[in-house]
């Protein structure tokens, strides 16, 4: 083990939508073995020599990333997902620059070792299963919300109502939003109003889709399949904004044309990846503190291909998580 690595010992596994995308080569050619997860939480069973930020028995978390250059301007900045010496490591079918190039494997396993600065310290009273997803759904959705600086009485759209979206209705609620949500499932309808949702579009019911042009000072769209992205910028006030998170297979994308883009007047179209070290230990925080956690199903690694499908079906309320205890 380096110097400043820590031993994990993985308990909680969460199932992201990126997790298929990238195991189905819906993002382009990968090489098998792969090891997906990249939403892990655990606990801390070993330290390399260096190691201040952690030590053995603490309950820690892994998102996104494992590496970073950490010195350029971004890295430094706390954006490690931005690294301008294109070094971050992804946490999973990601090269290795710092380890001769080996492509990295993910949380569904029973251990990962990690760069230090990489590890996301867990507060030892959280509801640790339910961690595990802020770790990717919690922050893609958390940061944008928080740069976009919402506040009390803000008009707020969160197209799609999967793992991403349930959070971000949450976080947005917790910042004074007006939250609406825009879905393909009816029967998610009353749980949008639970988790503090004001208004509920089903997507699918041409007149509810109506009349809704220039409602909304921002709108964050989580949808992991094709759609046509002019409809919802339609829906935005001037100036408004509207960030894309959710990253549809490449042979069935999300359009935008650039005609339709211009008559949507001076409306903003920006997307957002996941989001920095310090950002995630802020949301992981804030998360725990205002007892903002994802709804899950907890599984067992063999159930895991049911899960991908029923995850493709938007058949599971909201995040699967693998209980790596089942893994033998
Ligand atoms: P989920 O499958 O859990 O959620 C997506 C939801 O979108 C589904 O629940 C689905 O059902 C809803 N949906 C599908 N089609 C439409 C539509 N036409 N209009 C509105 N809603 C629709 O996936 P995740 O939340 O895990 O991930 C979402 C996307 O975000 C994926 O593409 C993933 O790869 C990407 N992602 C991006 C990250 C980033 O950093 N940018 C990080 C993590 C994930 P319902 O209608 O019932 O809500
Ligand atoms: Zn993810």
């Amino acid at each position: 083990m380096g110097e400043k690595d820590v031993l994990i010992e993985i308990l909680y596994a969460g199932i992201c939508h990126s997790d298929i995308h990238t195991a189905r080569g819906e993002w382009g050619e990968v090489s098998y073995p792969l090891v997906p997860g990249h939403e892990i939480a655990g606990r801390v069973i070993g330290v390399g020599e260096g190691v201040t930020k952690v030590k053995v028995g603490d309950l820690v978390g892994v998102g996104c990333m494992v590496n970073s250059c950490q010195t350029c301007s971004t890295c430094s900045s706390g954006e490690e997902q931005f690294c301008e010496e294109g070094k971050t490591v992804y946490t999973y079918a990601s090269k290795d620059v710092f380890h001769g190039g080996a492509l990295t494997q993910g949380g569904y396993s029973n251990n990962i070792v990690v760069d230090e600065h990489f590890v996301i310290k867990i507060p030892n009273h959280a509801e640790l299963e339910k961690i595990a997803p802020l770790l990717c759904a919690g922050i893609t959705t958390y940061s944008p919300l928080r740069r976009a600086n919402i506040k009390e009485g803000d008009e707020v759209a969160i197209v799609g109502f999967g793992g991403l979206g349930h959070m971000a209705v949450q976080y947005a609620k917790s910042f004074g939003a007006n939250v609406s949500v825009f879905a393909t499932s009816e029967s998610k309808r009353d749980l949008a109003f639970s988790l503090g949702a004001k208004h509920f579009y089903n997507v699918k019911n041409s007149e509810e889709m109506q009349g809704l042009n220039n409602r909304f000072s921002f709108i964050l769209s989580t949808v992991a399949s094709s759609y046509e992205i002019t409809e919802y910028i339609k829906m935005l006030k001037v100036d408004g904004e509207m960030v894309i998170v959710g990253a549809p297979s490449l042979a069935n994308p999300a359009t935008l044309d650039a005609t339709s883009l211009i008559w949507s007047f001076r409306r903003k179209v920006s997307s957002s990846l996941i989001g920095g070290i310090k950002e995630t230990q802020e949301m992981v925080d804030y998360s725990v503190e205002k007892g903002i956690y994802p709804m899950i199903e907890m599984i067992n690694i063999d159930e895991l291909d049911q899960a991908y499908e029923r995850v493709l079906k938007s058949d599971v309320l909201f995040r699967f998580v693998i209980d790596m205890k089942s893994l033998k």
